[in-house]
């Protein structure tokens, strides 16, 4: 049974040697881009690191990390953004019309 979390849609379809994995869409608020992600969840955390203090305004930055295999996006095609002189080499990904990354 799917459920809404975040903005993101979560559901478990059932693999058919029984295993569970994890189905995730979602996309931004104008809904020009959406994704998917699937797969089994590698983790869960929350991140301190500088690049996520900027990105959630000071906050820890909480996410599940997927399968790069198992993500796409569904829907449009988000803008990209690299910090100049990051040491981290962090990449941001978000819809250009309403600036915001999910
Ligand atoms: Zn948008
Ligand atoms: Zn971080």
């Amino acid at each position: 049974m799917p459920f809404r979390t975040g903005g993101a849609e979560i559901s478990t379809p059932t693999k058919t040697n029984r295993e569970v994995v994890m189905r995730l869409e979602g996309g931004c608020y104008c809904g020009e881009v959406r994704y998917v992600a699937e797969g089994d969840p590698m983790m869960q955390a929350q991140c301190h690191c500088r690049e996520c203090q900027y990105i959630s305004g000071g906050a820890p930055n909480t996410f599940i990390a997927m399968p790069a295999a198992g993500f796409s996006y569904t829907r449009g095609q988000p803008k990209q953004f690299h910090a100049q002189g990051s040491r981290t080499r962090v990449a941001r990904e978000f819809c250009a019309n309403v600036a915001r990354i999910w």
